[in-house]
């Protein structure tokens, strides 16, 4: 495929937040941050400040922003859902204090089923009965003055209290959770589970909840909308080709903050459904609204395999499935699966196609320092951890000139044609060496084409010589270097297979000069 006939927009390096490298301390450190993160925390109704309890935050309420919480519940009459409502209503409208009890006759201003949708994740406020609240016309300081008795006072207190400690019964369950993933993680048999799932589309939702609730917090599309290279390509791809969207049904697989969809329907698309498992999706709505799309675009919550889309069949279906390696995060098996059940004849998914690629690396400096780093770290010995230089694969931005051979592609993914199976695989490779040295590691990258049926054909890579994509370079060390001569072919195998206990990572198997070097990419 002619390279020129492609545009590759550019990006700013610098626009590009570092990403974890994988590295274990980071990984500790990340563990423990969780686990400070877990205290419960209440954000004010009213302005950003926290406290540490649903009580505090109601008298916070009462005290600085003059409103009781459980008169304007009594006002009402609300029940439950009433309460929920008014809850996440008061924190998506960030609306005044004031305007809650001069609510004007007829529909309450929170009657929407949408306020159903909590703004906060785990919201503690959302947590606690409302009888337990009101149950004994409890009252926290009134606005109008103290007029608590104490005996309500401490009712409410203790039933806060009891609330508050089922609250902390849940973090211990999502502490629970986030080790049985550090035990997939780490590929050990987690204590009493005999079960083995070898696709995500076999997993329970339970067992993707950290999944998709990595994909809840926002900092996570920041980072993939400020990577220009990869927004923009999909951006040019469909404003460039309007012809391909005039009035089209699009499906946005994995929809995030919607940008892929609304840039599906300024491109001329007549309906867009927008679908993604996460709690991103309540964001948005809010940026379809925003943005006055909503006639156009339709967000659903939910896995793309278990829900029922409001139309039978859509012309396109896009996503950006990507992960590290090209296959890390195992999206494309939902792609296919949503292909195959709503794509009609002669519809196509976007991007296309994709080039998994290969190049040889002579960083002998770099191999050095992961190596002989553990031999005299702080004065302390730690050679037991070179072990696992070999093992795990390096997400990192690899530069241009360690390269040592020419790339080659070993495998291409064509997106409307390819099956589940295929997604695990074995390729023969031949590296053509460029430089007399030793070779130090392998680095793959990936490259995407936006290329069926389009009169602009658009691409980007993210390969070492190109500019600096958040997928970066997935660099394989190797344990023991060897020397290469320039003019040499360096043939290999390598085979792609899924974690067997964790099919969202790769298990990645190199076969060079006659050894077997395996890793993870996780
Ligand atoms: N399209 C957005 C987000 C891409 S990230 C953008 O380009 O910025 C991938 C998104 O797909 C995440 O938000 C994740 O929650 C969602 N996702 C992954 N697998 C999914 C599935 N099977 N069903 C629904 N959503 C899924």
């Amino acid at each position: 495929m002619a390279e020129n006939a492609h545009t590759q927009p550019c990006a700013d390096a610098d626009d590009l937040p570092e990403l974890s490298s994988g590295d274990s301390d980071d990984d500790q450190e990340q563990w423990q941050s969780m686990e400070e993160d877990s205290q419960p925390v209440v954000t004010c109704l009213f302005c950003d400040r926290f406290q540490n309890s649903v009580t505090e935050t109601l008298q916070h309420c009462s005290s600085e922003h003059h409103v009781n919480l459980i008169d304007v519940i009594n006002k009402f009459n609300l029940d439950d859902y009433g309460y929920i409502k008014l809850i996440n209503f008061i924190r998506s409208t960030k609306c005044d204090p004031s305007h809650l009890m001069a609510q004007p006759d007829g529909p309450l201003q929170w009657e929407s089923e949408d306020f159903l949708r909590p703004v906060i994740q785990d919201d503690p406020l959302l947590q606690i009965d409302l009888t337990d609240l009101c149950g004994n016309e409890g009252k926290v300081e009134s606005t109008s003055g103290p007029s608590v008795d104490d005996a309500d006072y401490n009712s409410l207190l203790l039933r806060t209290t009891m609330a508050e400690e089922a609250m902390a019964q849940n973090v211990e369950t999502i502490q629970k959770l986030q080790l049985l993933l550090h035990h997939l993680v780490l590929r050990e048999e987690p204590p009493g589970s005999s079960t083995k799932v070898s696709s995500i589309t076999e997993l329970r939702a339970d067992e993707d909840d950290a999944y998709f609730s990595s994909y809840g917090h926002y900092a996570i599309h920041e980072e993939m909308l400020k990577d220009k290279v990869r927004t923009e390509t999909y951006r040019d791809f469909m404003y460039k080709n309007p012809e391909l969207f005039k009035d089209k049904v699009v499906l946005d697989v994995g929809c995030g903050t919607c940008i892929l969809s609304m840039f599906a329907a300024r491109a001329g698309a007549k309906k867009v459904i927008a679908v993604d498992q996460s709690d991103i999706i309540y964001q948005a709505m809010d940026i379809v609204r925003s943005n006055k799309l909503e006639d156009k675009i339709t967000c659903i919550k939910g896995r793309i395999e278990d829900i029922n889309l409001p139309v039978e069949k859509v012309d396109i279906i896009i996503s950006e499935w990507m992960g590290y390696f090209l296959l890390f995060e195992s999206m494309l098996d939902s792609v296919f699966v949503a292909r195959d059940l709503y794509l009609d004849d002669g519809g196509s998914v976007y991007p296309d196609l994709c080039n998994l690629s290969l190049a040889a690396v002579g960083d002998k400096q770099k191999h050095q320092e992961s190596i002989a780093f553990w031999d005299d770290v702080y004065g302390f010995k730690m050679s037991c951890m070179k072990k696992f230089v070999g093992t795990e694969a390096v997400v990192e931005v690899l530069s241009a000139d360690t390269l040592i051979s020419e790339p080659t592609v070993v495998q291409t993914f064509d997106c409307n044609k390819m099956r589940l199976s295929e997604l695990e695989f074995s390729s023969n490779f031949c590296l053509k060496i460029t430089n007399t040295t030793d070779c130090t590691a392998i680095v793959g990258y990936f490259d995407v084409f936006f290329d069926k049926n389009c009169c602009k054909k658009v691409m980007f890579s993210t390969g070492p010589q190109a500019t600096k994509t958040h997928w970066k370079q997935t660099v394989f060390q190797l344990a023991k270097p060897f020397p290469v001569q320039a003019g040499e072919e360096l043939r290999g195998k390598i085979t792609v297979c899924k974690n067997k206990k964790d099919p969202r990572s790769l298990c990645v198997t190199f076969e060079l000069r006659d050894k077997k070097l395996t890793y993870s990419v996780m």
